[in-house]
């Protein structure tokens, strides 16, 4: 099984557009949705939900009321202000640093593991797919990102690929996406930020070694970006192996909760059909294959 991280340097590049598309026209696989701060796949990927777990990725305090003597000590140590006048504790607000824990003279306040999303695993007609979704306020994590990994691969049945969904951005959730994945395929836009944002997430890519590849995303609202962005890629053998042109078709289908494969644009299939032929060349010829 070769699992594909797709990501980008930032949101809205088009990634997940991509991965739904070929959730439909790549056979024998699996999904991950790892952008786990703003998933949208399964707004597409409908089916029978196999397993749903609550996930907990935080620690809170607890004040226990028959202990505490209103010294005020709690509220007045904690700086993100989540201790109310009534000395309970405001879950929004507290991050779990434990700071009241060590001022409280009546040893009143714990910290325990809090409750912030819940993580899935959906019998979709496309697939095993893979998803977590977080309680309003809560913030991803590498962890949950992990986790929504391993639970896809707890129901792998001989599959040929897991198309990884990754988050936007460098950070610990985009590592967590990228690690032990088979290869990485970069989704940027022809902008001038698009370009910066697609160096740095390559330069995650190199640094755990990763075979990277990089498809352009409206690539003709650019030409010269677009040539700058081959260019680069080309000093440092990272192969383009995709450039989407931009069809404002692809937004009215995404509208209507479709991707443009099934809204029937036959221009985007041919070229994201063709994205996927040349990515398995591309891993062939390094021996992924
Ligand atoms: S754990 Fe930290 S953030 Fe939470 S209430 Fe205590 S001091 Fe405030
Ligand atoms: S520090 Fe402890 S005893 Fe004092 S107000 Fe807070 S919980 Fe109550």
């Amino acid at each position: 099984m070769k699992q594909i991280a797709f990501v980008s340097g930032k949101g809205g590049t088009g990634k997940s557009t991509l991965v739904s598309s070929l959730s439909i026209l790549v056979k024998d696989k699996m999904i991950a949705d790892c952008d786990v701060e703003a998933p949208n796949l399964h707004i597409i990927l409908k089916g029978n939900i196999l397993n749903k777990e609550d996930y907990y990725g935080a620690k809170g305090a607890i004040i226990d009321l028959s202990k505490c003597v209103e010294c005020g000590q709690c509220r007045e140590t904690c700086r993100f202000k989540a201790i109310s006048e009534e000395f309970n504790v405001i879950r929004l607000k507290c991050e779990g640093c434990g700071a009241c824990t060590l001022v409280c003279p009546k040893d009143a306040i714990r910290l325990e593991n809090v409750k912030t999303g819940e993580t899935y695993v959906s019998n979709t007609d496309r697939g095993t797919y893979s998803y977590a979704l977080l309680d309003i306020g809560a913030e991803g994590s590498g962890k949950l990102v992990t986790e929504v990994r391993k639970k896809v691969n707890e129901y792998k049945d001989n599959e040929k690929w897991i198309l990884i969904d990754g988050t936007p951005g460098i950070g610990c959730v985009v590592i967590a996406s990228i690690t032990g994945a088979d290869a990485v395929v970069a989704v940027s836009e022809p902008t001038k930020s698009g370009i910066s944002d697609l160096q740095r997430v390559l330069g995650v890519a190199e640094h755990f070694q990763l075979p990277s590849f990089v498809c352009i995303n409206k690539y003709d609202l650019n030409l010269e970006v677009t040539n700058e962005i081959e260019k680069y890629c080309k000093d440092r053998n990272i192969p383009v192996i995709g450039k989407i042109p931009f069809d404002p078709s692809i937004i009215k289908a995404l509208q209507d909760f479709k991707t443009p494969i099934e809204a029937g644009n036959t221009r985007i299939t041919e070229e994201i059909t063709n994205i996927w032929s040349t990515l398995e060349k591309e891993m062939a010829k390094i021996g992924q294959f």
